[in-house]
């Protein structure tokens, strides 16, 4: 954390917040009240701000920056494309668009890619296949899930984000989530009978399985406070979708390309789903993609039919080419090996974090995609702030991790840790450090009961 650089450009940091406030809007901001932080550059687990100052990126950005700022080798791929072709349209056939389908397959075991500009678009896609693949409409979603900001997707999203687009698109069926820690059934793992699983069924049959075509639910959760399902929880829903001939549509957009220690995570459990919704760490966010990679029987099914979908910049040549290096990256720099062992590091300091700080009450992780949940009273589990909410203590922790230069997400009650997978231990104790700070003077607060301000 010690490196800066110098600030390139003409415009003073003040100048660059200014205008980007005056002329442009920003993601789920209310403008009015949005304080964008500058940023200049990057390297590795680090970006510059305003001041040229370096911040810890514990959050990988949005969780996509999988091999960091600045990558040479990125950077090198993305001009020499630029140098041959920028833009070919969509119809046409391109080197790093057939490579990186190629790639697609053999790491996902599925047959075809079908490329988008990023998550949303894959998943609205997804829907949309299955519907005309299956010639059904509903799709079985969780409720505490995101699958993107389009109509389709923030309708299939179960979490509040859903809420302002409302009724959205039709057909969208909701059932509860693998939420061990406050398991929806009020079971334990002693009493569980994969409730989680059983009531999905239920569901099918009240709705009627021959009008649904798909369940689709993220790898793991991510923006929802990062749900691991229990062991058996793929092979059991994989089996239901094959008991009523439904699609299971797996959302990998935050989970896969290495945040878990694999290519996706449900290779954690051996299961393949019928189509794979990914973007974010394809090509680790250097340029905007996603894709929806389809098996046989859904790529099958539109060679005799119209895919009735497709923008402008869809199979983007740039954006090819730096998926194609991106997945040679994680391949040739074994980042795969390098999450299980950092993930396996990061893994006990939650735990000792859990075992030390009051207010931890949950940690959840797999590989370097892991969470805290944060509670008032480790007994009750009360929230540390309620459900689509924030309160006075998580604004002490959010402020005092960004007081040291640590860029962290946070939401509700949840704090993560995803930094870039190519962060080296000492970044990431250093960041973890700073987190135990927070959490000791979240503690603190808790225990002699000052309201913070
Ligand atoms: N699906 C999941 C699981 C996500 O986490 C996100 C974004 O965070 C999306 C879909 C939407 O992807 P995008 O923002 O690229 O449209």
């Amino acid at each position: 954390m010690t490196s800066t650089q110098d600030r390139p450009g003409v415009a003073s940091a003040h100048d660059i917040a200014q205008m980007n406030r005056d002329y442009t809007m920003f993601s789920w901001s209310v403008q009015g009240a949005s304080t964008p932080m500058v940023m200049t550059g990057g390297k590795g687990s680090h970006f510059f701000d305003g001041e040229g100052k370096p911040w810890l990126d514990f959050s990988s950005q949005l969780i996509n920056l999988n091999v960091g700022h600045q990558h040479p080798r990125m950077l090198g791929a993305i001009k020499r494309q630029v140098d041959t072709l920028c833009f070919a349209g969509p119809s046409f056939a391109t080197e790093p668009r057939g490579l990186l389908g190629q790639k697609l397959a053999e790491v996902t075991g599925l047959a075809k890619a079908f490329f988008t500009l990023g998550g949303s678009e894959a998943n609205e896609n997804a829907i949309k296949m299955a519907r005309l693949v299956t010639g059904r409409d509903k799709i079985i979603t969780r409720y505490r899930s995101y699958h993107g900001a389009t109509m389709g997707s923030m309708t299939a999203s179960g979490d509040p984000r859903r809420w302002p687009v409302e009724p959205g698109i039709p057909g969208v069926v909701r059932v509860f989530d693998p939420y061990c820690y406050r398991c929806p059934f009020g079971k334990t793992p002693d009493s569980c009978g994969r409730e989680c699983v059983s009531h999905i069924e239920e569901i099918i049959q009240m709705e009627g399985p021959h009008t649904i075509a798909a369940i689709l639910v993220e790898g793991i959760t991510g923006s929802n406070g990062l749900l691991v399902p229990p062991d058996d929880y793929y092979p059991k829903l994989r089996a239901l979708c094959d008991k009523y001939d439904l699609l299971l549509i797996t959302d990998e957009v935050m989970s896969g390309f290495g945040r878990t220690g694999k290519w996706v995570a449900t290779q954690h459990w051996n299961i393949l789903p019928d189509i794979i919704t990914c973007a974010k760490g394809l090509t680790s966010g250097y340029m905007p993609l996603g894709a929806v990679i389809v098996n046989e029987r859904v790529a099958n099914y539109f060679e005799d039919h119209m895919l009735w979908g497709g923008l402008t910049y869809s199979g983007h040549p740039v954006s090819c080419a730096a998926g194609v290096e991106n997945l040679a990256i994680y391949e040739e720099e074994g980042i795969f090996a390098r999450v299980d062992e950092l993930g396996a590091h990061l893994a006990q300091r939650l735990e000792a974090m859990k075992a030390r700080y009051a207010c931890v009450g949950d940690v959840r992780y797999k590989g370097l995609f892991s969470v805290l949940e944060l509670v008032r009273d480790k007994a009750t589990k009360e929230p540390l702030a309620p459900f689509n909410g924030t309160s006075p203590e998580m604004g002490l922790l959010a402020g005092h991790i960004k007081s040291r230069q640590v860029y962290a997400y946070s939401r509700f009650n949840f704090l993560w840790v995803c930094p870039p997978l190519i962060i080296t231990k000492e970044e990431l104790d250093a960041g973890l450090d700073v987190y135990e700070e927070a959490l000791a003077l979240v503690d603190e607060r808790l225990r002699v009961g000052v309201a913070a301000d």
